[in-house]
């Protein structure tokens, strides 16, 4: 049982400045949880909190029954991993791998039997006798991960540890480290600026901004249903297109007026605008790129929702190609066919999926409906 609970947490630095406001999660026992943010939204904060590493101003820190506030980090049975690897290079990688058992004076024969452990499930056993600097960044990343299982520790927390490595390493790193948690299956808590890494990573994501949490839920679920305008702009990629316009109403729907283009919107949300007073008030309306559509089919099945904008920019990435379009003065950006023949500079009427378009009121950014 690893559970980590994280009650009204709250961090002011010395000089005054609040990093962390009013933290509050409950991490299951194996879950894997992703904290992701804009640098100095108070992501690494959080977590040396949670190592010990950083005094908890207020709020609770449980683990697993315990409230461990203050307990020194090194009683607190958990294992972190740095983003820059923190070997000891005068070691080679066994002797690093044995370090953090040494000093608990644990029996040779046993820190023996975890270090193989440790290397076969890491793929170092051929790398064993040599020191950090023969090996690449790849590597030392592992050594750094094997030196923080071998303990076994009830929680395994990772603070941007692929960010030194190069884009396909990252890559192959990430699908790693899921095997590496499935295998484990050791509770988890992983901080990253990057949202393609939390979201194939995490059983469950925590969005941050400006030291509070924005939401915490699912990566498919954060993805379908953005709480507010910032959660939604920050995940996914392109991001989501924003665009400003009045509610009104189109053949008897609900729409969003942008410039003088009525774009209706899903009944269900319609009625909520509607019950919620926001007949004839600006809202912002959000829809991501592969909801925009360029095909004759779609452009018939949501003609109601429609605009004409221009290709500014195509950029055919083989499989997919993207189109950043000029739309009343704002950037319209596609997904679109591989098999699409709009070209720059092509006036493109591009449809809509009603029931895909988020609306967010303009004031608070709150998602509505
Ligand atoms: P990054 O992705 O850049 O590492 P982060 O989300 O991990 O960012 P933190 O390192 O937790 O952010 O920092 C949160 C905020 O607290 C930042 O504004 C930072 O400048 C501030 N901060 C960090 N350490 C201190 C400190 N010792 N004293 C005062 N403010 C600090």
């Amino acid at each position: 049982m690893s559970e980590v609970s994280l009650k009204n947490i709250r961090k002011v630095y010395p000089n005054g400045f609040q990093a962390v406001k009013d933290f509050n999660l409950d991490v299951k026992d194996g879950e894997f949880v992703i904290f992701v943010g804009p640098s100095g939204c108070g992501k690494s904060t959080t977590m040396r909190m949670i190592a010990g590493l950083e005094d908890i101003t207020e709020g609770d820190l449980i683990i697993d029954g315990n409230r461990v506030n203050d307990v020194e980090p090194k009683d607190r049975d958990i294992a972190m991993v740095f983003q820059n690897y923190a070997l000891y290079p005068h070691m080679t990688v066994k002797e690093n791998m044995e370090f953090p058992l040494k000093i608990r004076k644990m029996p040779q024969d046993e820190i023996d039997r975890r270090v193989a452990q440790a290397a076969k499930t890491l793929d170092l056993e051929k790398l064993l006798d040599r020191k950090p600097k023969a090996l690449s960044g790849g590597q030392r990343q592992r050594v750094a991960m094997g030196r923080a299982i071998v303990r076994d520790p009830k929680v395994l927390l990772l603070d941007e540890p692929l960010s030194n490595l190069d884009a396909k390493l990252r890559g192959q790193m990430r699908v790693e480290i899921s095997r590496l948690h499935e295998r484990l299956g050791a509770t988890m808590i992983y901080v990253t600026h990057d949202q393609t890494e939390a979201m194939t990573l995490g059983d469950r994501i925590v969005v941050m901004s400006d030291g509070e949490v924005q939401q915490i839920d699912t990566p498919q679920y954060l993805y379908d249903h953005p709480a507010n305008k910032f959660v939604a702009g920050f995940i996914g990629s392109p991001q989501m297109n924003f665009l400003d316009g009045t509610v009104t109403e189109k053949n008897g729907k609900v729409a969003v007026r942008v410039g003088d283009t009525d774009i209706a919107i899903d009944p269900a949300k319609g009625k909520v605008l509607k019950d919620g007073g926001y007949m004839g008030k600006e809202v912002t309306i959000g829809v991501r790129p592969e909801y925009l559509y360029d095909t004759p089919e779609h452009l018939e099945l949501y003609k109601d929702s429609k605009a004409k904008a221009k290709v500014a920019v195509r950029e055919n990435l083989g499989a997919e190609i993207y189109l950043y379009t000029d739309f009343n003065g704002a950037q319209l950006t596609a997904r679109v066919d591989p098999e699409s023949k709009t070209q720059v500079g092509d006036e493109v009427e591009l449809s809509f999926n009603p029931a895909r378009i988020h609306v967010f009121d303009i004031e608070t950014g709150r998602a509505i409906g």
